[in-house]
């Protein structure tokens, strides 16, 4: 998608702070972070909102997560915990339409969230 901020960061044309990556899955930091740590996790194909996941997805979305784990234990996150949270759409406060897993932590996460 050519008008997708985050494939241009899986391009290179924009630059990311990238902490991860493999052949499907790229992680970098949030412009805006919400929390000491937070990082968005993405697979590098463009797929809009969990509404357009096919069942093909699956083993990619779980890639995701498999992501995360390892993103949490190189921030030294995951044994005081993290929150992995993916919006969808605008209702949710999705802003980026390409799916993206936010990896949050580094401090007490209150629930429920806003
Ligand atoms: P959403 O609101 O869609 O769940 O999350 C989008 C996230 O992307 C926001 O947390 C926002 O700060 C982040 N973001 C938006 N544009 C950019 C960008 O160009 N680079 C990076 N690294 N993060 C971005
Ligand atoms: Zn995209």
């Amino acid at each position: 998608m050519s008008d997708c901020i985050f494939c241009k960061i899986v391009s290179g044309d924009i630059p990311g702070d990238i902490v991860y990556q493999n052949d499907d899955v790229l992680a970098f930091r949030d412009l805006n972070p919400q929390a000491p740590t937070h990082i968005l996790v993405i697979p590098k194909r463009h797929i809009a909102t969990i509404n357009e996941l096919q069942d093909a997805d699956a083993e990619l979305v779980g890639k995701m997560y498999l992501a995360a784990k390892e993103i949490a234990r190189n921030e030294g996150i995951d044994e005081a915990g993290y929150r992995t949270i993916m919006n969808c759409n605008a209702g949710a406060g999705q802003t980026v339409f390409h799916i993206h897993l936010h990896v949050l932590g580094g401090r007490q996460m209150s629930w429920p969230p806003g």
